[in-house]
């Protein structure tokens, strides 16, 4: 942890240092080595916040984006359960910072613990088995209500290859065709290629993604999940439409902590449209 309580104050660890844990008051020792972030360490084994996972180069650089008063607070439940959140904004948003993998029983309990809560995952050991596929319009315009895509796999994230069919041009043989009531039969399809002019008028951020083995806790999650692999965007995980489509959604790390400054609520976070058009690689 970054902080410990030393002569009755929050304070970062120096060298030989001791003090005591926030948590749950037991002592600590100043680490100040060479290699790792100075941190404090618990001097005996225990079960202080069993949630609390080792912190990384990533969890601090990640912290050290927000105010000191934000980092590592303490949050307690009604019932008297204790934890140390990685940040909570100054209007009150939670921010776990996660570099391990979860199981779902583990980030329901804290999904349900902090509630107003969102999730930035470290993408990088992942990263090999996540491609960014090809950009989709906005869902909630008049060209993205009328597309109904293909899930993007292998050659298909490529634009090139992406492929769709058109709710109003298949009505002739489906009059009932709507994104929740997909033909049974064939379609006529179409190709990104024949409207791209028009899908990237209306790009707002949405990708199609392939994600082999993917941990599915994040899929699931009830609150935003963003996935950073270290670009200058965050990917978020969302539904596209009412197909359930999974896509991702690109939001510059600018922008996230903007909106962490100027709103209170969770889900509000990262929903501004983007301007820019990003190309992936
Ligand atoms: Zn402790």
């Amino acid at each position: 942890m970054q902080y410990a309580v030393v002569d009755g104050a929050r304070s970062e660890a120096f060298k030989k240092g001791q003090g005591s844990c926030p948590v749950c008051g037991g002592a600590v020792i100043a680490k100040c080595g060479p290699r790792v972030a100075h941190h404090w360490a618990h001097t005996r084994r225990n079960t202080c916040d069993p949630w609390w996972e080792n912190e990384t180069v990533w969890h601090r650089s990640w912290k050290n984006c927000f105010p000191e008063e934000c980092r590592e607070v303490i949050h307690a439940s009604e019932d008297g359960e204790i934890h140390r959140a990685d940040i909570r904004s100054r209007l009150g948003v939670y921010i776990e910072v996660q570099h391990s993998s979860l199981s779902d029983a583990e980030r329901i309990s804290r999904e349900d613990f902090y509630q107003n809560l969102v999730w930035v995952v470290d993408g990088t050991p992942f990263q090999k088995s996540f491609r960014l596929g090809h950009i989709l319009p906005d869902p909630d315009s008049e060209l993205g209500k009328d597309l109904i895509w293909y899930k993007a796999k292998g050659r298909t994230c490529e634009a090139a290859n992406a492929m769709f069919f058109r709710i109003s041009t298949n009505r002739k043989s489906y009059p009932a065709l709507s994104k929740t009531n997909m033909p049974d039969g064939l379609v006529e399809l179409a190709f990104f290629r024949q409207v791209a002019t028009e899908i990237k008028a209306d790009y707002r951020g949405h990708h199609q993604y392939e994600w082999r083995r993917p941990r599915r806790t994040w899929l699931d999650a009830a609150c935003p999940v963003f996935i950073d692999f270290g670009y200058d965007f965050l990917c978020k995980l969302e539904k596209y439409d009412a197909t359930g489509l999974s896509c991702v959604r690109l939001v510059p790390k600018r922008q996230f902590l903007n909106d962490l400054e100027a709103l209170d609520d969770a889900r509000a976070i990262g929903q501004m449209p983007l301007a820019v058009w990003f190309d992936p690689v």
